[in-house]
């Protein structure tokens, strides 16, 4: 897929409009929990200031639906990157209008300006082509590394392309790169592991990397639906019951392909979803009725160490159970430690994955950590992405 590179544009001076996310986790103080997309952005920002650019930031923050929120405002971004590029940057009290015009029209060399949240407009999000304009008008080039974004047609994503000269940013290009690399030419044994709430969010990548993967393993609330579709019995455990017989039409393509597809052979079961709850292992199919499925059992994690171990290329979406509760975190947490200690080239994507690679301290050990969870799911169910496709079409 050849999209243009930040390294092919006429950089040397120019006001460069960089779309980044810096849609990071705020705690209730407003401090940044996590800063991993703040680092992410560092190299294409480090790259426009070597080039003597002045570097206007600009990203969106949460879900403001149009209105100025006081909690949403980027001032906690500012001071995590003035932290980690040694350098001041000018906040903005806004992201398009006269006033922001003119603090980006008096930028100077190797100067930064960190616009204010894109989604206090309600423009933004419906791509609007004045507001794209606006926002053009700030700058000579536009330059995306908003991975997280590339799925949404956005006027920051998409509609700016229209008006400026564009390009991707490293962390774009990267996750292009390495996402491809998983559709395209991914090594055998290719193993897809997913887990997490909801088979509807999952269900387009197991479909398109169904001719793709040699072996799917399931976890999470999302395997319940799988085993139901089995007629086994799961208790009370989540299941998605308008979505059985798609599970079911999976199964059988997935047969016919040859494909080891796994659920859990046994399950922690709980008599509730609270850190206070009664909870004991079960085999497969012998959940009994008032009890939920919160994680993996023993058996499983053992059988799906094994297929970690052989595999070649790994795909990680989800976790294996409520990891948020410490006795039902067990399952992700030691396949974040068996995905590190693998041989294998191993990429994980979704924000509670990369928690549990994260709280199990394996982080240097994966070889890709995906910034974009439904950006990365989205590209690996096959779809173009609109904020990737404006900078091919460019
Ligand atoms: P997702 O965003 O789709 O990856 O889903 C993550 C959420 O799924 C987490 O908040 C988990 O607590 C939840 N989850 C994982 N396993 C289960 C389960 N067995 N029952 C209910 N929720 C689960």
């Amino acid at each position: 897929m050849e999209i243009r590179s930040v390294r092919e544009l006429e950089l040397k001076g120019k006001r460069v409009f960089l779309r980044v996310d810096f849609n990071v986790p705020l705690d209730k103080r407003g401090e940044i929990t996590d800063d991993m997309r703040i680092r992410a952005a560092l190299p294409t920002i480090n790259y426009l200031l070597e080039k003597d650019c002045s570097v206007i930031l600009a990203s969106h923050l949460g879900r403001p639906k149009g209105k100025v929120v006081e909690a949403l405002k980027l001032a906690p971004v500012k001071k995590s990157l003035e932290r980690f590029l040694g350098k001041s940057v000018m906040a903005a009290p806004d992201c398009v209008g006269p006033e922001v015009e003119k603090l980006a029209g008096q930028m100077k060399e190797g100067e930064l300006l960190l616009l204010e949240n894109l989604r206090f407009h309600l423009e933004e999000e419906k791509n609007d082509k004045g507001f794209s304009e606006r926002l053009a008008k700030l700058a000579d080039l536009y330059v995306n590394d908003a991975f997280g974004s590339a799925h949404r047609a956005h006027s920051s994503t998409v509609g700016i392309t229209e008006f400026l000269p564009s390009g991707a940013g490293f962390l774009l290009e990267k996750e292009v790169t390495v996402l491809s690399k998983l559709l395209e030419k991914a090594e055998r044994p290719f193993l897809l592991i997913l887990g997490g709430a909801k088979v509807s969010d999952k269900i387009g990548v197991v479909k398109n990397l169904l001719n793709r993967v040699n072996t799917i393993i399931l976890g999470g609330a999302l395997a319940y639906t799988f085993i139901k579709a089995k007629n086994w019995d799961v208790g009370n455990s989540r299941v998605e019951y308008d979505k059985l017989d798609l599970v079911k039409a999976i199964l059988e393509d997935a047969r016919k392909r040859r494909i080891e597809f796994h659920t859990p052979l046994d399950h922690t079961i709980a008599n509730k979803i609270a850190a206070k709850a009664t909870y004991i292992i079960t085999e497969r199919g012998a959940i009994p009725s008032g009890w939920i499925g919160v994680d993996i059992g023993p058996k499983a994690l053992e059988e799906y160490k094994g297929c970690i171990g052989r595999a070649k290329t790994i795909f990680w979406n989800g976790p294996m159970g409520v990891f948020e509760i410490e006795p039902f975190a067990k399952g992700t947490m030691e396949i974040a430690r068996a995905l590190a200690s693998a041989a294998a080239y191993t990429v994980v994507g979704g924000g509670d994955s990369l928690a549990a690679v994260k709280k199990a301290e394996v982080i240097e050990k994966i070889d890709y950590l995906s910034t974009g969870g439904g950006a990365s799911l989205e590209f690996l169910e096959g779809k173009t992405l609109p904020g990737i496709a404006a900078l091919q079409e460019k």
